[in-house]
C-alpha cells in the first residue's frame, strides 16, 4: 500500500517515503493553553491522531515518533492570567491558568478516542533550545539585535514566503505586523523580546541586559529539533498557521541548519465555521470541545469531524451531528446483533486513508461493510467492528437511547419501574383512569412506553 500525501509547499500530492523508515517523524502545532478548546482546534487534534493512527499501521507503532507541542508562554496567556486571577502574582497567576487548561485539553481529546502523541514538549522547558538557536541565526547575519528584541531578518532568506506563495504586500497586510521603529523591515518578526516587570522572563540571549521571552514562532523550531532533528517527514497544523506562523519556523530552522527542507511534507487542515458562520465569541456561535462532550459521545463528534476530508473546508451544523449519531447507532446495532469478534481491518478503508486521508470515502466504506451485516454476514460484522476501532471509533454508548438518556441527565431509573410496576398493577385491576394518569406522568417526565406480550419497556423520548 502507497501513502500519497497532499503537500502544502510543493501544493501536489506526493508518495510519501519516510527519511528513515525506522523513525518516521511528525511534529504538528498544539494548543496555547489559555482557554477551552473550540471545535475548531479539535480538528487538528482528530486528523492528525488518524494519520498517526495510519504511519503506526504501516511502519510499525514503535517506529513512528508524533510530537505535539505545548505553548505555554504567550501574551494570550498572561492577560487571561491577569484577568481571572487579579489579586494573585503574574507568573502564579499563569501557573493556575496554564495547569487547568492544559488538564482540560487532554481530557477532552482523550474523549474523542485521541492517543496521546509520542511526546508533548513545553515552550518552556525548551528555552535553551530557543537560546541556542537565535545565537546562531544572529552569528550566521539572518538575525540582529535592537532595542533588547532580537528580530529574524527577512531579507537574509531569498525564498522566504514559498509556502503560503504569497506576495510580500500579501504578506504584510496578512501578518498585521507589528510596526516597531527598531525593525529594519517591517516584514522581520520577533524572536526574542524583553518582559515588563512580572512577566514570565528568561536571561536573554545575545548579551541583552534586559531578561526577555521567546517570540511564538521560534518555540516550535527549537521543539522539533529537539526531538526529531534538524529535517523530519511531516508537519502539520490549521491552514490559519500556513503563514505567518510555519513560513517563519521555515525560516528559522532551514537558516540555522542551512537546510533545503524542514520538514519534507507540510499538512494542513481546512477551515471550521459553525452553521455557515465564521466562529466567534462575539457571533456567540462559539462551541467549546466540553460543550460537545456533554451533549454527545466523542465517538459522535469524531465521526462527523472525519466525514469531510481534512482538506476541505468543514461546515459544522448540528444536522451533520445528528447523521453521525444516527450511523453509528446503525453501526453499533449491527455489531450487537451479530455479536461481532475482532475482525479484519478493512483493505479498502486502509486504502483511503492512503490516499491522502481520503475519510468520507473509508465512511462510505463503513457503511458498505454495515449493508453487509446486516445481510448476514457475520465477518463483515466483524471488520466493522475493528475497523470502527481502528479509525478510533470505538462504538461504545452511541445508541440514539444512550444519547439520550445522557442528555436527559437526571433520569430516576428506579423510580421509572416503580412507575411501570404501579400502572401493570392499575391495569391488571382494570383501573385504567390510574393506569393512563402513570402514563402521562411519565410521559411528563420525557418517558416513553412500550407495551408488549413480554410486557412493557421505556425509551427516553426524542
Ligand atoms: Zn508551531
Amino acid at each position: 500500500m502507497q501513502l500519497r500525501l497532499h503537500d502544502t509547499l510543493t501544493r501536489t500530492k506526493r508518495l510519501f517515503e519516510p527519511i528513515d523508515v525506522t523513525r518516521v517523524r511528525m511534529y504538528v502545532c498544539g494548543p496555547t493553553v489559555y482557554d477551552f478548546a473550540h471545535v475548531g482546534n479539535a480538528r487538528p487534534v482528530i486528523v492528525f491522531d488518524v494519520l498517526f493512527r495510519l504511519l503506526r499501521y504501516l511502519y510499525e507503532p514503535e517506529r513512528v515518533i508524533y510530537v505535539r507541542n505545548i505553548t505555554d508562554v504567550d501574551d494570550k496567556i498572561n492577560a487571561r492570567a491577569a484577568q481571572e486571577y487579579p489579586g494573585l502574582p503574574l507568573n502564579d497567576a499563569i501557573r493556575r491558568v496554564t495547569e487547568a487548561t492544559d488538564r482540560q485539553f487532554h481530557q477532552d481529546v482523550a474523549a474523542l478516542n485521541c492517543l496521546p502523541p509520542t511526546i508533548e514538549p513545553r515552550a518552556t522547558e525548551h528555552i535553551d533550545e530557543m537560546k541556542a538557536l537565535i545565537e546562531r541565526l544572529i552569528a550566521d547575519g539572518n538575525a540582529y539585535v535592537a532595542a533588547d528584541h532580537v528580530l529574524f531578518a527577512v531579507a537574509t532568506m531569498p525564498d522566504y514566503g514559498k509556502l503560503s506563495g504569497r506576495s510580500l504586500d500579501e504578506m504584510l497586510a496578512g501578518a498585521r505586523v507589528e510596526v516597531a521603529p527598531f525593525k529594519r523591515d517591517p516584514m522581520d518578526f520577533v524572536l526574542w523580546k524583553p518582559s515588563k516587570p512580572e512577566e514570565p522572563a528568561w536571561p536573554s540571549p545575545a548579551g541583552i541586559a534586559v531578561p526577555g521571552r521567546p517570540g511564538w514562532h521560534i518555540e516550535c523550531s527549537a521543539m522539533a529539533w529537539k526531538h526529531l532533528g534538524e529535517t523530519f517527514d511531516i508537519h502539520g497544523g490549521g491552514i490559519d498557521l500556513v503563514f505567518p506562523h510555519h513560513e517563519n519556523e521555515i525560516a528559522q530552522s532551514r537558516c540555522t541548519f542551512h537546510t533545503s527542507l524542514m520538514a519534507k511534507t507540510w499538512m494542513h487542515n481546512g477551515f471550521l465555521q459553525v452553521e455557515g458562520e465564521k466562529m466567534a465569541k462575539s457571533a456567540g456561535n462559539f462551541i467549546t470541545i466540553r460543550e460537545l462532550l456533554n451533549e454527545w459521545p466523542g465517538d459522535v463528534i469524531r465521526f462527523q469531524m472525519l466525514m469531510t476530508q481534512y482538506r476541505q473546508p468543514i461546515d459544522w451544523t448540528r444536522a451533520a451531528t445528528d447523521q453521525a449519531a444516527v450511523a453509528l447507532d446503525g453501526f453499533q446495532q449491527v455489531v450487537t446483533t451479530a455479536q461481532a469478534r475482532e475482525g479484519r481491518v478493512s483493505t479498502a478503508v486502509l486504502e483511503a486513508l492512503a490516499d491522502d486521508l481520503n475519510t468520507p470515502q473509508a465512511i462510505a466504506e463503513l457503511h458498505r461493510l454495515a449493508a453487509e451485516a446486516r445481510k448476514g454476514n457475520f465477518h463483515a460484522a466483524c471488520d466493522l467492528k475493528s475497523t470502527c476501532r481502528f479509525l478510533g471509533i470505538n462504538l461504545t454508548g452511541v445508541s440514539l437511547q444512550d444519547i439520550r438518556k445522557r442528555r436527559h441527565g437526571d433520569l430516576d431509573e428506579a423510580k421509572i419501574q416503580s412507575l411501570i410496576d404501579a400502572r401493570a398493577k392499575a391495569r391488571a385491576s382494570k383501573d385504567f383512569a390510574e393506569s393512563d394518569r402513570i402514563r402521562d406522568e411519565l410521559a411528563a417526565m420525557g418517558i416513553v412506553l412500550k407495551d408488549s406480550k413480554e410486557g412493557t419497556t421505556w425509551e427516553v423520548a426524542p
